[in-house]
């Protein structure tokens, strides 16, 4: 903005800055107890750059103002682990977990000797039958030629992990999300399933390709907090498990926030009970508090359904100015 310099009358420039500056101090007191609560919200989280307020474009084009936090993707609180069994003797304090049907099961060794069962598919050959050993991804190179898209034939009948010593020591994730969320109008498609990030800084992804995962006779186990790492992204989680806390000064059973803004809460009420009337995005308006959402079960393979409002940005970079209403480039 540009005051009118208008020197002859220097009362009446006085005045109108007067008048200008009452809005703008409220508006930018109220934006730092914003970021105030923030950054309170994650002070558990590996943060790379503290919380800051920005300019921001959101998926709907909505132009308004979001926080931007910068993270390493990786839990604070725990060492993340295990995901594969090396051998079908292997328990399930050597293995992770898989989430199938709405149910977790553990992916011990007992697991993986039975997949062809499971799956009523003979393909499925992951172990040596006779010394019980199981095919684990062991590379970076591995992990990367396993976990894309259109498997590496060499690594079907694998159980694929990727450890966190595989991501780069300068892999960062920056969030930039609005403050106050700006619902879709309905019918209006927002073309990302429902994600966000968690008080501890670890990305809350939408559901694993389990499907893609399978079809090449690959495994890839979560831990037991329902997190597993791709080299790029960190470490993120699938589902929302008891490993997941909710800070201090946070509303109740809040564990993280949505990409659009919302609060995303456990799965149950404090008491043990089921959330009421959600919506198709696990959302609603309950117990009190503005509209929220509650985590999908840990088997769901969903933490969000979907998102009820315009999202912001999940980049590498954090020097990026957040867009969101431009598609994401595609290599
Ligand atoms: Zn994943
Ligand atoms: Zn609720």
């Amino acid at each position: 903005m540009t005051y009118p310099q208008t020197a002859a009358n220097p009362a009446k420039w006085l005045l109108l800055a007067a008048a200008l500056a009452v809005p703008n101090l409220a508006f930018a007191h109220s934006e730092a107890e914003e970021l105030q609560e923030i950054t309170a919200f994650f002070a558990g989280a590996q943060l790379v750059e503290p919380p800051k307020i920005v300019d921001c474009t959101l998926s709907a084009g909505t132009k308004t103002r979001c926080f931007s936090v910068t993270v390493k993707a990786e839990p604070a609180g725990y060492t993340p682990g295990p995901w594969c069994p090396t051998n079908i003797a292997d328990g399930a304090e050597k293995a992770g977990i898989w989430l199938d049907g709405g149910k977790v099961f553990a992916a011990d060794g007992a697991f993986m000797e039975k997949l062809a069962d499971f799956y009523e598919d003979k393909e499925w050959s992951i172990f040596d039958p006779e010394t019980g050993k199981i095919n684990v991804t062991d590379s970076l190179e591995a992990c990367l030629a396993a976990a894309r898209p259109d498997v590496d034939p060499k690594y079907n009948n694998f159980c694929v992990q990727c450890l966190p010593e595989y991501i780069a020591d300068d892999v960062t994730q920056t969030y930039v999300i609005p403050i106050d969320p700006q619902p879709l109008i309905i019918g209006r498609d927002n073309r990302m399933a429902g994600s966000g990030i968690a008080a501890n800084g670890v990305r809350l992804d939408a559901p694993a390709p389990v499907d893609a995962i399978l079809g090449a006779h690959t495994i890839a186990p979560f831990d037991k907090c329902g997190g597993h790492v791709n080299p790029h992204e960190g470490y993120h989680y699938h589902a929302v498990t008891d490993c997941l806390e909710t800070p201090a000064g946070a509303q109740p059973q809040q564990i993280g926030i949505a990409m659009d803004g919302y609060a995303i809460l456990t799965n149950l009420l404090a008491d043990g009970a089921a959330p009421e009337g959600l919506d198709r995005c696990n959302g609603h308006e309950g117990e009190g508090l503005a509209y929220h959402y509650h985590a999908g079960e840990v088997g769901s393979n969903a933490i969000l359904g979907c998102l009820s409002a315009e999202y912001g940005c999940h980049s590498d970079d954090p020097t990026a100015v957040c867009d969101a209403s431009v598609p994401p480039k595609r290599p």
